[in-house]
Formats: C-alpha cells, structure tokens, sequence
C-alpha cells in the first residue's frame, strides 16, 4: 500500500545554531538524535519514506528571539513548498498579539509551544493570554505536552487550555504526554477541539498501549510525526505500522486527520 505521508511534527533551525540546538535537545531528552536539525537533511530523512508535507517548527526560549524565529520558519516555507510553518511566542513577549499578527502575515499556520524549554506553566495566566488570542484570531496551536520530570505541560494543565478553549484547535504533541501517557489518556480524551501527534512516543510503548491510547483518543484525531530531528523516518513509520491499525486507519492518521484539522484543499 502507497500511503500519503505528512509528518506533522519536525524541528527546523538555522544552518549555523543547528549542530547545537540539536545537541542541547538531545542532551535535554537524553537521547540520540538521529539528524541534525536543518531543512535538508529534514527532506532527505522524510523523502525516504515519501513524506509529501511537513509542520515545521521551532520555538524561542527567550521572548526576543520569536521575531527572527518567525522568519526564517517562514522564509524555509518559502524555499520549500512542502512545508507547512508554525510560528512561535513567549508568554513573557511585550506584544503577543503583535507575534501573532506577524505570524499571520508571514503566511505561518499556528504557534508551537514548548512549555518545557520555554520556562512557564501551561495553565498560567500569562499563557492563557497567547490562548485567548489565538483562539479569537481561529490560529492553531501545536503544544509539547508532557515530560515526567516537569510539571510545565503534565496533562493536567493541558486539560485545563483544553476546557477553557473549546474553539482553539490543538495539536497535542506526543500523544498528549510524553512518558506520561496513562494520564493524558485519562484526562486529554473526549474533546472535540482537541488532536494528537505521536511523535516520540511509540518507542516507548508496546503495541497493545499504543493501539489503545490511539483509539482512546480517536483514530480520526492523531496525526503520524517523526520529532525531526529525533527520530529516523524509516523506523518510525515502521514503528507505526507494526501497529496493526486496518489500512483505512493508516491512511487517516498518515495524512487525512492532519489535511481535516487543518483544512488543507489540494492547492494549499
Ligand atoms: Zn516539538
């Protein structure tokens, strides 16, 4: 079976802080990073498995760096059609809306952000700013959820974006939890506004609990990603479908779930 393929999780950086933003993260996550962080090395990995589009992201960990971040996202989208850009903001930003209106004109998607490298808890009122507005201006949200040795984006605080913002669309990163998955499943399920990516999950989980959580949350609700540039293209979607799932459910979760949520039409 030739499955349409979108990878809807992969990092991006500038050729010159690459090689270090992909080592600090694989230091950060303690593991081994399979590329390193570029654009090209991102189409040579998704190329192998045919990957026909990509949500490319990064985020700032300081508030000054989103304008430039902004950017080049952008300008990357530009040089590659393929991609499909997410800006970033910083709940410590002077003017988020001012982010979000730039990320908007550059022609960028949604926000991505990472609660855990960016330093703020997902439920403070801070962030609920950046929700309120992006809510108000229909842009979707990818978040980093979860990581068992913080609290900034455990399940528990995502739940609460999730009921406080029922019209915000949100992309729940690794399946809602990294190595916290028995509670996102438990408190991320059931809500409408609400999709998963599995990115940097199935690694860890066997079959059965992955086959479970996918359709505890929804077949028609996750989304295939492979963290670029965490992991390998061709072992993740291995990994993917070793699942079992009927080739109905491949093809939802490979490309269709993703080109519903975010309404892409051919010419997107
Ligand atoms: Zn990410």
């Amino acid at each position: 079976m030739n499955y349409e393929i979108i990878d809807a999780h992969a990092h991006i950086f500038p050729e010159k802080i690459a090689e270090n933003a992909t080592e600090n993260t694989g230091k950060f996550y303690n593991l081994h990073m399979d590329s390193i962080g570029v654009s090209e090395k991102l189409i040579e990995g998704g190329n192998v498995i045919g990957v026909s589009r990509y949500l490319v992201c990064s985020t700032a960990t300081v508030p000054h760096q989103t304008d430039s971040i902004n950017r080049f996202i952008a300008e990357e989208c530009r040089k590659y059609p393929c991609f499909f850009g997410f800006g970033t903001t910083h709940p410590l930003s002077e003017n988020i809306e001012a982010d979000i209106e730039q990320i908007k004109s550059l022609g960028l998607h949604g926000v991505k952000l990472h609660p855990d490298f960016q330093l703020f808890e997902a439920d403070s009122p801070e962030a609920f700013r950046i929700y309120e507005i992006m809510e108000s201006k229909e842009i979707p949200l990818l978040i980093h959820c979860g990581d068992p040795r913080y609290n900034y984006s455990a399940p528990a605080k995502i739940r609460r974006i999730c009921e406080n913002f029922p019209r915000l669309q949100i992309q729940a990163a690794h399946i809602g939890g990294y190595c916290r998955w028995d509670e996102a499943e438990e408190l991320l399920t059931g809500f409408g506004n609400v999709c998963v990516d599995i990115s940097s999950s199935l690694a860890f989980m066997d079959r059965s609990d992955a086959v479970r959580r996918i359709k505890k949350f929804g077949v028609e609700k996750c989304f295939f990603g492979c963290d670029f540039p965490m992991w390998n293209h061709k072992e993740e979607l291995e990994r993917f479908l070793n699942l079992g799932l009927s080739e109905e459910e491949n093809k939802l979760i490979l490309a269709e779930n993703f080109k519903n949520f975010y309404k892409i039409s051919k010419n997107t």
